[in-house]
């Protein structure tokens, strides 16, 4: 079941921490972060992890639209 990952880039402040938590899934692109994968992802815990740790909270996790990241 895919992910859908949104990084909202107007509150992004360009940490990289998501990109350095999970590279596989996040990219610097002019100072801001942008999902990788036109923004689909197999679940996959360091795309929560980077949610959760992301100090905007820019980054937002849905599975069937149902908001599972940042995590409580
Ligand atoms: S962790 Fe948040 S603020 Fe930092 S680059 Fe990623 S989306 Fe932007």
């Amino acid at each position: 079941m895919a992910w859908r990952v949104t990084v909202d880039r107007g509150r992004c402040m360009g940490s990289g921490i998501c990109t350095s938590l999970a590279a596989s899934s996040f990219v610097l692109d002019g100072e801001r972060s942008r999902p990788l994968g036109g923004g689909e992802s197999t679940p996959d815990e360091t795309v929560l992890d980077a949610a959760d740790s992301c100090p905007a909270g820019a980054i937002t996790v849905t599975e069937e639209g149902r908001v599972i990241g940042p995590r409580d």
